[in-house]
C-alpha cells in the first residue's frame, strides 16, 4: 500500500516511567453484569468543547449478544467509568484504583488501525465473544478510517494515543506541542469514526507520563490508562513469546489490565491461543466502558483536516448556511 508510513516508537513500558497520579475515588461503578455491549453512542452533530453530546442511557444501549462459541471466554463483568477529573489506571503508574478482582484482566491493544492486524484482532475478539479497549494512534486513524469504524461497529471501546505517537517527555516538546499530539489524536479517532462518540481514556506512548500533562487530562476529564502488565509484544520474535509473557507476568500478578498491540503481526497471531489458555486457567476478561463520551476541541478538530489534507464536508446546518435574502 502506498500510504506514508508512520512507524511508532515501540519503546511501549521501555524507559523510565514517572508515577504521577491525579486520582479520583469512586471513578468505576459496575454496570449490570453482561447488559452492556456497545460504547455509548450519541447522536450525531457538530460537536464543541462546551456542548456535550448526550450518552444514551445505559438501559437504552443494546445488550451483549448472543455467544455462538460455547467456548468462549466472553465478557465476565463490564464496568463504566465516570471520568471526571481523569482517574489513572494501571498498576504500573496509578495505585489507587484497584477495581479488578482476583482472575479478572482488561485486555488493550495499542497503535492501530492497522490492515490485516486490527482486523484479525477483530476477528479473534469477535470469535470468543470478548472486547477490548483499542487506543489507535491518530495518523493511522486517518491512514485506515475504515478500519477504525469496524473496531467501533464490533462493540469496543475506543480511547486515543496521540496523533504521531510522540513521546511526550520529550524536552524538546513546548507544553503547547505536547497538548496538540494529545487533542489530534483524539480529534483524528473522531473524524475517522466519522461521528460516532468515544471513549475519554488515553494512553501516554511509551508510557511517559509527563506530569503537566497528566494535570491537563484531568481538566479535560479523560482517564489515564498506563497498564498492569506490558506484554511487551512488540519485542516478540513469534507469537508464542506474547503468550508466554502475558501468561507469566499475569500468574504472578493474578489479574491486571494487559498491555498488548493491534499494530503487531505476533500479538494478532498470538491472540487466539492466548485467549483460550486464559479461560482454561480461570481468567476473565472486564470489559471498561466510559459513562460519557469525549468531547474534542474545535480548533483541533479543523487542524487535522488542514494538516492531513482529509476530505471533509461542512456540517453546519443548512440554516446557517444558506440564507434568503431576496425572493
Ligand atoms: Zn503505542
Amino acid at each position: 500500500m502506498a500510504k506514508t508510513r508512520a512507524e511508532p516508537d515501540q519503546f511501549e513500558g521501555n524507559t523510565m516511567r514517572i508515577a504521577a497520579g491525579l486520582i479520583l475515588a469512586g471513578a468505576v461503578s459496575l454496570c449490570a453484569s453482561g447488559a452492556a455491549w456497545s460504547q455509548t453512542s450519541a447522536p450525531k452533530g457538530p460537536a464543541t468543547p462546551q456542548a456535550a453530546a448526550t450518552p444514551a442511557p445505559a438501559a437504552a444501549r443494546p445488550a451483549k449478544p448472543p455467544c455462538a462459541n460455547p467456548d468462549a471466554i466472553g465478557i465476565a463483568r463490564v464496568v463504566e467509568i465516570d471520568t471526571t477529573g481523569g482517574p489513572g489506571f494501571g498498576f504500573e503508574h496509578f495505585k489507587q484504583l484497584d477495581f479488578l478482582r482476583d482472575k479478572e484482566v482488561v485486555l488493550t491493544f495499542d497503535d492501530g488501525p492497522w490492515p490485516v492486524n486490527t482486523p484479525s484482532v477483530l476477528k479473534t475478539l469477535a470469535e470468543e465473544c470478548t472486547t477490548g479497549i483499542f487506543f489507535p494512534i491518530g495518523k493511522h486513524a486517518t491512514y485506515f478510517p475504515e478500519i477504525l469504524k469496524q473496531v467501533a461497529a464490533a462493540g469496543h471501546t475506543i480511547g486515543s494515543h496521540t496523533w504521531s505517537h510522540a513521546n511526550l517527555n520529550n524536552k524538546k516538546l513546548t507544553e503547547d506541542q505536547r497538548k496538540e499530539e494529545i487533542e489530534k489524536g483524539i480529534s483524528a479517532v473522531k473524524w475517522a469514526l466519522g461521528g460516532t462518540t468515544f471513549a475519554p481514556f488515553f494512553r501516554f506512548p511509551a508510557l511517559q507520563h509527563p506530569p503537566e500533562m497528566v494535570t491537563y487530562l484531568g481538566t479535560r476529564n479523560i482517564a489515564i490508562f498506563s497498564c498492569d502488565l506490558d506484554s511487551f509484544d512488540f519485542k516478540a520474535s513469534k507469537p508464542q513469546t506474547v503468550i508466554d509473557s502475558v501468561m507469566k507476568k499475569l500468574d504472578k500478578l493474578g489479574k491486571g489490565i494487559v498491555l498488548m498491540h493491534d499494530f503487531q503481526k505476533h500479538t494478532a497471531e498470538a491472540l487466539p491461543e492466548l485467549l483460550h489458555k486464559l479461560k482454561a486457567t480461570g481468567y476473565k476478561v472486564v470489559a471498561m466502558r466510559a459513562k460519557d463520551p469525549v468531547q474534542t476541541l474545535a480548533q483541533y478538530d479543523d487542524q487535522i483536516l488542514k494538516d492531513a489534507k482529509l476530505p471533509t464536508v461542512s456540517s453546519r446546518p443548512v440554516s446557517s448556511v444558506v440564507q434568503t435574502i431576496s425572493e
